[in-house]
């Protein structure tokens, strides 16, 4: 049966290939094999995926309509680049419509994370973001973002190493494109696929209340990490224009509600900009917001780029605010920044290669910032 339009194999559940297969002739048994050749081994080719020993029919289907109109990986490597410390890969991928998005590749105590992109660009506008400084053009789908994660899978395997954390932070706000990140975050966990684990996963969001309050409702198996950057509502706005839309005071609300309802330690991230949001009053109207929440800070020194004229906090400011949140008994510490020299900031790479570049949000699309 032809297939009825374009689809791309790595976004399907279990259930849903073994209907597809059904529907196009297979087996149902045969979905194993190939759920296992895209999620666990991570198969770039599954035309010749070495592991795959497919039975005779599905290997058939495959390359009768692989590269037509059923798709596995969409992703093609455009540049990358490794850090002079080789504790960074960062990677600039082009995706089928000629978009590019950007993956990056970590090392922290011989873990290694993978920071995936949700969007192409992002509508939220935080000022000291590469990506922000690009606006909107479209929402990533799920196998768009399965495959940045297989890439690093990949990458890593050729070392002989495993794939630790997957942190949903690059380029896009996730909570702005809830349905394929879920979707993306699922097929992560399948214990037939790349079972990671979902105290191994992280979805990091600017602020995007309604988003929050569903994830605690449908109580989403993964870590919430949100970014914060100012104590107060009219300097947090400064640095985030989605801050009118959803205000500090509403974020915090949501913030309690989420724990209470999910028992989870929430992640707050902080950029630490030079005399914008890293004196000590700030860490104490910050430590103030914070009371009686389980929360770990994350500071990071900002990531310095050519659209915005903060510069990133010295050192001693650094440590004197990681000093204040510490004290007051909230877990903190100063984010090991990695790859500056490769432009690992999120959408550092790409605005490099095209500066400036400013997309209209698609027909439909609501812009959320400013
Ligand atoms: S920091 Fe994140 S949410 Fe803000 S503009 Fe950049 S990608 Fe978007």
């Amino acid at each position: 049966m032809p297939l009825p339009s374009a689809l791309n194999l790595l976004e399907l559940s279990f259930k849903d290939l073994e209907v597809l297969l059904v529907e196009q002739g297979l087996r149902p048994a045969h979905a194993k094999p190939l759920f296992q050749a895209m999620h666990h081994r991570a198969s770039a080719n599954l035309k010749g995926d070495e592991g795959g020993n497919f039975p005779a029919p599905l290997q058939r289907w495959l390359e009768a309509n692989l590269g037509g109109r059923l798709r596995h990986d969409v992703l093609m490597p455009r540049q990358g680049q490794v850090s002079g410390d080789a504790l960074a890969q960062k990677h600039l991928l082009a995706l089928e419509d000629g978009q590019e998005i950007e993956t990056v590749l970590m090392t922290y105590a011989q873990r290694h994370t993978v920071c995936v992109s949700t969007q192409v660009g992002c509508a939220m506008g935080c000022v000291f973001c590469a990506t922000g400084q690009m606006g909107f053009v479209r929402h990533l789908r799920a196998g768009e973002i399965l495959a940045q994660v297989h890439l690093a899978r990949r990458l890593l395997a050729t070392q002989g190493q495993r794939l630790r954390n997957v942190v949903f932070m690059g380029m896009g706000e996730p909570l702005h494109n809830y349905d394929e990140v879920i979707k993306a975050l699922h097929l992560l966990l399948e214990t037939r696929g790349a079972n990671l684990g979902a105290e191994h996963i992280s979805i990091s969001t600017v602020g995007v209340v309604p988003g929050i309050l569903r994830l605690a409702r449908e109580r989403q198996p993964c870590n919430l990490a949100v970014s914060l950057h100012g104590s107060s509502e009219e300097e947090r706005a400064k640095l985030i224009p989605v801050n009118q839309r959803w205000p500090l005071s509403e974020l915090m609300a949501a913030c309690r509600q989420y724990q209470q309802l999910t028992g989870k330690r929430i992640f707050f991230a902080w950029t630490l900009i030079e005399g914008i949001n890293d004196h000590p009053e700030q860490a104490q109207r910050l430590i103030a917001l914070l009371r009686g929440i389980d929360a770990h800070v994350n500071l990071i020194p900002l990531n310095e780029t050519a659209g915005y004229q903060g510069r990133e906090s010295a050192e001693d400011s650094c440590s004197r605010f990681h000093r204040l949140i510490q004290q007051a008994g909230i877990a903190c510490t100063i984010r090991q920044r990695r790859g500056i020299d490769v432009a690992a900031g999120c959408g550092q790479l790409k605005a490099q290669r095209r500066p400036r570049q400013r997309a209209e949000p698609q027909q439909g699309e609501e812009p959320i910032a400013g």
